[in-house]
């Protein structure tokens, strides 16, 4: 036997699974795998002057290496079972809550210290939007930032790089059941073990797919969510902000009772492109130090699409109309709000008068050429409603970059150990399905490697 334990991914559930292993059993012999690079050799080339648009690395540095497509998130640790996953529909309400908080004192022991926890608890603003058809969703966030998230990771990796077997720009080819074990095959070499624990987040979901089908382990796939990211002066949501860093606000349109939602909302920040299986998209994040921030704020509006049979493939439905904003603007296409509503396209002299300047470099365009009629109305009714509690947010000026996709990996069938009915092998993370954020993915990964601890002592 190579390893009692090897992890497949290295994102935020795969490093929380390692960590805690170690913590409990220092004795296990356990190896991490990780498609893409150490996390110091992570560097995406755009650097907005020589190369302004993503070029279809090998490897995604934004997606993949160490700390995972955590590394350079905005490290917004939601602390909530309202929203970032439904872990706790399979271990319970108060242990995905502790374990949250488990993760949370983490993150502080390892550089976090003194980064700010906001709370939606007992908040003014939660009844003015009530007051206005607009949900504010309870929650507490941990904003880290990308650079105070980025030392957490260093200070990760520094503690446990002597204690488990790392190989990076090591993908995962292949795992085979054998006897009493399990099979990891790479490239160059298979190694065996006792338990495997896949964390392969969005990046690794077509490859999660593959792996279901050929273990016969079931899977469904039924949602996807489509929008824009929206950037304006920070100042419009500073009120919100301020108090609460990030709101999940969720509206119900008149039209068509779709559910529409605020996400990933980054004040000072900036807007970044995100390559997906090949296929950009829009994702937005901020940094802590105040020399990085920038004077506008960024969020996502997205519409949630809940498919049924016989369609299965709501990933594809998202990345079709994703392509077709590749295809129509060489990557992402940037609109203002004015332009959207006098059913015209933005121009580069229309975005250069434009009061507020985009963070990401962008092809100007037509985002109803890209986005379904139903997707489209559900945004431009959502601006509405949060203009009453921010006004200002229905601007002319307000940008709309597109298209933002959430891609839902397809929900594995998992057990509430979080285990296949292939005993040994555990599926956390993003890459279950079941986990859409830092948080709930590091919980998972904490909470198998208590699983795994137990079952070896
Ligand atoms: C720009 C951006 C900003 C974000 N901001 C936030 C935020 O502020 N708050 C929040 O809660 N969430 C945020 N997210 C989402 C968050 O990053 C993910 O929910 C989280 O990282 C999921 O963790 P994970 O470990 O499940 O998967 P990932 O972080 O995706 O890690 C999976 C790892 O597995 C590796 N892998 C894949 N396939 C294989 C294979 N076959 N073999 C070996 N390795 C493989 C990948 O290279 C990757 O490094 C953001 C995401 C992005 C892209």
């Amino acid at each position: 036997m190579n390893y009692d334990v090897i992890i497949v991914g290295a994102g935020p559930g795969g490093i929380f699974a390692s960590y805690e292993l170690v913590k409990l059993n220092p004795k296990l012999k356990i190896a991490v795998f990780e498609a893409g690079n150490p996390l110091e050799k992570r560097h995406c080339p755009i650097d907005g002057k020589q190369i302004k648009r993503c070029i279809n690395c090998p490897s995604c540095s934004i997606m993949s290496g160490f700390g995972g497509a955590g590394a350079f998130s905005d490290g917004k640790y939601n602390i909530t079972n309202d929203f970032g996953g439904t872990l706790h529909e399979y271990i319970g309400k108060q242990q995905a809550l502790d374990l949250m908080h488990y993760v949370d004192d983490i993150n502080m022991q390892f550089g976090g210290q003194g980064a700010k926890l906001y709370s939606t608890a007992g908040m003014q603003f939660k009844k003015i939007c009530i007051q206005n058809k607009l949900n504010l969703l309870d929650a507490q966030v941990r904003h880290l930032g990308t650079d105070i998230n980025y030392i957490v990771l260093q200070n990760l990796f520094n503690f446990l790089k002597d204690k488990v077997d790392f190989y990076f720009n090591t993908q995962v080819l292949d795992i085979v059941k054998e006897n009493n074990d399990y099979g990891i095959v790479t490239k160059d070499k298979s190694f065996n073990c006792k338990y495997v624990v896949v964390s392969v987040g969005r990046s690794g979901s077509k490859w999660m797919e593959e792996i279901c089908k050929k273990l016969n382990i079931n899977t469904k796939s039924n949602r996807v969510d489509i929008g824009v990211r929206v950037e304006l002066p920070a100042t419009i949501f500073s009120h919100i902000t301020d108090e609460l860093y990030e709101s999940k606000i969720v509206y119900r349109t008149e039209k068509f009772e779709d559910d529409v939602r605020t996400f990933c909302m980054n004040p000072n920040g900036i807007v970044v492109n995100e390559n997906t299986n090949g296929i950009i998209t829009v994702n937005g994040h901020s940094y802590e130090d105040p020399k990085l921030k920038t004077e506008n704020t960024n969020f996502a509006l997205l519409v949630s699409k809940h498919f049924s049979e016989p369609f299965k493939d709501s990933n594809g439905y998202g990345e079709s109309i994703a392509r077709l904003s590749n295809m129509l603007g060489g990557g992402v296409i940037l609109q203002r709000f004015g332009d959207l509503i006098r059913g015209r396209r933005s121009t580069e002299k229309r975005i250069q008068e434009c009061t507020t300047i985009p963070t990401l470099t962008a092809t100007p365009g037509d985002l109803s050429l890209v986005l379904p009629k139903r997707i489209l109305d559900g945004i431009i009714e959502m601006i509405y409603a949060l203009d009453k509690v921010a006004p200002g947010t229905a601007n002319d000026d307000t940008l709309l970059y597109g298209v933002e996709v959430k891609f839902y990996n397809m929900e594995v069938d998992i057990d509430n150990n979080l285990e296949t009915k292939l005993k040994g092998l555990f599926v956390i993370g993003d890459g279950s399905g079941v986990t859409h954020s830092l948080s709930h993915a590091s919980a998972s990964g904490v909470y198998v490697a208590r699983q795994i601890a137990n079952k070896v002592s």
